[in-house]
């Protein structure tokens, strides 16, 4: 299937599907990206091994001249480091103006190679070929960037893709854990958007930890398309986009004080919906939220609750350090009910703290 992502004056289309990857010198050219023009592929070393020849073969068959840049796995590659690296890579491989970068690989290779294509040569075309689950969420809005060692994320740009090639085969070889971090931005959407999306996440739940093709199709062309209309109502409607972030406040704290590696981005994130969820409870929502949103999250084999030896106070420390957060008092994303969401802007830091430990 195909998503078209409409954002301001730009649109570009999200293919989803079987074996994309095998025509996806078919599916350039009909983006018109240049033929003349040799094109940089950035992957990490997981990705590249399965997936990296099959790619390189389809585009050179079609006509394309490529150079690949294969970096370490993991958040370490976002780094001023190996951005410059990969601008070498561009700089000695020939791009010009009309070339494209195409990031094969999860989020972290997104986010690197996207910064590369906003910035080389003051911005070329950029595409992605994501091969996780969570990418899915940063397909849509165009947030790509690198970390500083001081912070993360903290350098980047708006850079839309030209074009998104979604490939559901090359997904059948994430580890589990993988497959269920990557699940949980997908029912996050539904949580925040459409209860009906959320309970049928529940419902498949079986297939989608099977990586069933067909269901993962209808599962990431929803969660895309939520993200897309959020995003693009943002523009609108000022701060929407701020409910994108539901069960990220606590999530981001959760890992920051674990030491990376402890949980994955979507592990810290389920186990802050159900936060999220408690904090609702106690602002009015009715009760049965928590333990819905705890059986959707379970079903899906995502964490629900606080190992013990995490620190409340600590973790209260690493959300202050949170923008958000300011004297006294946080801004929330909290939930009404499945589906429903309200930013509330000054919950008080007792809530929270009491929150933690009702998680644990
Ligand atoms: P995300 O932020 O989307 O979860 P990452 O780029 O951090 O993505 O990737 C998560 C991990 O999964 C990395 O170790 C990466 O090498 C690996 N990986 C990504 N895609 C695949 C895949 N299709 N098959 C096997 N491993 C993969
Ligand atoms: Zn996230």
């Amino acid at each position: 299937s195909t998503l078209t992502v409409q954002l301001g004056e730009r649109s570009y289309p999200i293919h989803i599907g079987r074996g994309l990857l095998h025509q996806a010198g078919e599916s350039l050219k009909e983006r018109g990206i240049a033929q003349k023009s040799p094109l940089l592929i950035v992957s990490d070393e997981n990705v590249a091994g399965f997936y990296l020849a099959a790619l390189e073969s389809n585009l050179q068959e079609s006509g394309y001249k490529t150079v690949s840049f294969v970096v370490k796995p993991g958040e370490t590659s976002k780094s001023l480091a190996v951005f410059e690296q990969v601008i070498t890579a561009a700089i000695e491989g020939g791009l010009d103006r009309n070339s494209a970068v195409i990031a094969l690989g999860g989020g972290v290779v997104g986010d690197l190679a996207g910064f590369v294509a906003a910035s080389f040569m003051r911005g070329i075309k950029f595409v992605q070929v994501p091969t996780t689950i969570l990418a899915h969420d940063s397909s849509v809005g165009g947030k790509v960037g690198i970390n500083h060692p001081l912070a993360k994320n903290m350098i980047g740009a708006f850079h839309q893709p030209e074009l998104v090639l979604y490939d559901v085969d090359t997904l059948s070889t994430l580890p589990p854990r993988e497959v269920s971090a990557g699940l949980a931005e997908m029912i996050k959407h539904g949580l925040i958007w459409d209860a009906d999306f959320a309970q049928w996440c529940r419902e498949h739940a079986t297939d989608l930890l099977a990586l069933d093709a067909a269901t993962l199709e209808y599962g990431l062309e929803k969660g895309c398309s939520i993200k897309a209309e959020v995003v693009s109502r943002d523009e609108r409607e000022n701060d929407l986009r701020a409910i994108l972030n539901l069960g990220h406040t606590i999530g981001h704290a959760i890992e920051a004080i674990a030491g990376y590696g402890e949980f994955l981005h979507g592990e810290a994130i389920s186990i802050g919906m159900v936060g999220s969820a408690l904090l609702g409870v106690k602002l009015g929502a009715d009760p049965s939220l928590v333990n819905e949103t705890k059986e959707m999250l379970s079903s899906l084999r995502l964490p629900t609750s606080l190992p013990s030896h995490l620190d409340t106070d600590r973790l209260l420390e690493a959300m202050m350090h949170d923008k958000k957060f300011k004297e006294g008092s946080i801004t929330f994303v909290v939930p009404r009910s499945i589906g429903r969401v309200e930013v509330v802007k000054d919950i008080s830091v007792s809530y929270i703290r009491e929150v933690i430990e009702q998680l644990k």
